[in-house]
């Protein structure tokens, strides 16, 4: 039985304009590629194949969103850190990518997929700290604790911790161990829960005064 008996996937979108109603609460799920984020994924939800596992970096462009219950949506957001994509592709995961960070109302909270055997990289500080700027609160899950022994994790896990100085919660997490998953479950729950700072469009409506902007 899957923690989330009626999850789903809605759709993918390559423009803003595909994007579903933004309505309801979401969490985006980030990392580089092939950090481990479908195989979290999939584990977290208890359904395999939902989000599609790959050993290709980068193959998957899209920003795939899934329903887990009605008005709570889990946002996959394509893998950062392919070095090797043309200039123009880049470009426009920039655009996709950066557009729905900067506009999406919906979105509570960021999962932050980081191989454990891997420090942060500048990709992951860049998010952390535009998680931080915008009031969205950012979980990390150091993915295939398997792959390292119980001490190098306990150590890596300090490291990062210490990295982010309460900015973000962090913990272990693997998915073929299923070490951490239960408690990825109640961190993503908490995402979801902790609506706060809506983002403040930076356009406003023709018309319309925001009485944000004073
Ligand atoms: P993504 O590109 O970030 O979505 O990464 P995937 O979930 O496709 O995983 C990339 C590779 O790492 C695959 O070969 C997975 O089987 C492997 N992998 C993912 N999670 C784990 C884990 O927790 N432990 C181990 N040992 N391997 C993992």
């Amino acid at each position: 039985m899957s923690a989330y008996p009626t999850v789903r996937f809605l759709l993918s979108a390559n423009h803003a304009q595909q994007f579903p109603g933004d309505s309801g609460v979401e969490v985006a799920v980030a990392g580089r590629s092939n950090a481990g984020k479908s195989s979290a994924l999939n584990a977290i939800t208890q359904r395999q194949g939902l989000a599609r596992t790959s050993k290709t970096p980068g193959r998957t462009q899209l920003i795939n969103f899934f329903e887990l219950a009605p008005g709570r949506r889990l946002v996959d957001l394509p893998g950062y850190g392919y070095a090797k994509v043309p200039p123009r592709m880049r470009a426009h995961w920039q655009e996709l990518v950066g557009g729905y960070l900067e506009t999406r109302n919906s979105l509570t909270g960021l999962l932050l997929i980081v191989d454990c055997r891997r420090a942060l990289n500048d990709d992951d500080r860049g998010l952390i700290a535009w998680a931080r700027q915008r009031g969205r609160r950012l979980h990390v899950l150091l993915t295939k604790s398997d792959k390292l022994t119980r001490h190098e994790a306990r150590q890596q896990l300090r490291q990062v911790a210490s990295e982010l100085d309460g900015g973000a919660t962090v913990q272990l997490f693997s998915a073929v161990s299923k070490e951490g998953v239960e408690e990825a479950r109640h961190a993503l729950q908490a995402l979801l829960e902790n609506k706060k700072n809506p983002v403040v469009r930076l356009t406003e409506p023709p018309g319309q005064t925001n009485p944000a902007w004073g």
